[in-house]
């Protein structure tokens, strides 16, 4: 019964508030298989039966924020915190390079620590050794002017989900010093400046209901980002959320088709925080629509220290593991990993 709806969307590319809530309360097996049906065809449309990987480097667990869903927040004692040199970064960089990475990830905490003349040097350095490679930074909320030196440093891409468009939600998801406002100020500006620029959500985030993620489909709209980072809420033993249950693999996958008709072009990864709640989560996610996967290539030593949520998947492997284990497991639906930047289709930098 949902079929008209889903025709519309995969049309238009976009729905009323109403009609996206209908959309998320009514679904149902057939329907949900009519719609993941047409968004692996629009994937397949554009990208074809190639993965893009990117290498997640996740160089430091300090975090001055305290947001309430995450393990690495600054009032978890327990967390146990560490930071990457610039040479461990580069060393990281080198093996995923062997492998065939041409897209770095630089996330972390937001840890001040790492002044933005600091991440201009790590990212200087990157560029000069690897001038055929993407790099992206996932730093948090940072000036103006510090996403300005980034970007002239030789970084295109900035991870920054927007976690959810509603003031309500967001504030019972985050403490009072950050703001919706500040976020979206953040990615306005990242976009202004010339970033390929990813938003995203949790789905099932606690407190989190079908009008909510209705909302984030239309801010997404509007944002027209060119990455859409989403994947399950997943609890933290030692967070206020402690209790809370997890987002499910069915919605996650839901949302995932629903942004692929939404965003032919749009990089879409099957994250982490998927495999983790299934073990074939990613593969899942990529017959959904998804086209992008992003295994960790920090050290062995740290993994099991980048702790955002309980459970998380290859914390204990070295990244060539992880690497020959994706490419085994794409292969296997008919997928394959390429090498390749991995560009939003048509981007340059200006
Ligand atoms: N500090 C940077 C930032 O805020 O953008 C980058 C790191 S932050 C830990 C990356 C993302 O992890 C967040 O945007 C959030 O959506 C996700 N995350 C945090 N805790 C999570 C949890 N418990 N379950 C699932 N995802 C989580």
């Amino acid at each position: 019964k949902l079929q008209p709806l889903i025709d519309k969307l995969h049309e238009n590319h976009i729905l009323s508030a109403t009609e996206y809530v209908e959309l998320l309360e009514q679904r149902n097996p057939e329907d949900t298989e009519f719609m993941r049906k047409l968004a692996q065809e629009e994937a397949q449309k554009v990208f074809g039966n190639r993965i893009y990987v990117r290498g997640l480097i996740e160089f430091s667990n300090y975090c001055r924020n305290d947001c309430l869903y995450c393990g690495i927040r600054r009032s978890n004692a327990k967390a146990d915190r560490y930071r990457l040199t610039k040479e461990e970064i580069l060393a990281c960089c080198r093996a995923g390079y062997g492998f065939g990475f041409r897209t770095f990830v630089l996330q972390s905490g937001e840890d001040m620590g790492f002044s933005a003349e600091t991440i201009c040097d790590i990212v200087k350095s990157i560029r000069t050794e690897f001038p055929d490679c993407a790099i992206t930074l996932s730093v948090g909320e940072r000036s103006r002017e510090s996403y300005e030196a980034f970007y002239r440093a030789g970084a295109e891409r900035y991870l920054l989900r927007h976690e959810t468009a509603s003031e309500a939600l967001y504030e019972k998801l985050h403490p009072k010093e950050l703001t919706l406002a500040n976020r979206m100020r953040c990615l306005r500006d990242l976009k202004d400046i010339g970033f390929q620029v990813g938003a995203g959500f949790m789905v099932g985030a606690p407190g989190q209901t079908v009008e909510h993620l209705a909302q984030d489909f239309l801010y997404l709209a509007e944002l027209k980002p060119h990455m859409i980072g989403i994947g399950p809420f997943i609890h933290h033993q030692d967070t206020p959320f402690r209790d809370c249950p997890d987002g499910t693999l069915e919605m996650t996958l839901y949302c995932l088709s629903i942004l692929r008709l939404m965003f032919p072009n749009v990089l879409l990864p099957a994250t982490t925080a998927l495999g983790t709640i299934d073990p074939r989560g990613r593969e899942l996610g990529v017959e959904a629509g998804a086209n992008v996967i992003m295994p960790s290539l920090s050290p062995k030593e740290v993994r099991g220290k980048y702790l955002l949520y309980d459970g998380k998947i290859c914390t204990g492997e070295e990244a060539a593991e992880c690497h020959a284990c994706l490419e085994n497991r794409m292969k296997y639906i008919g997928y394959q990993i390429v090498t390749d930047r991995g560009d939003y289709p048509g981007w340059t930098r200006e």
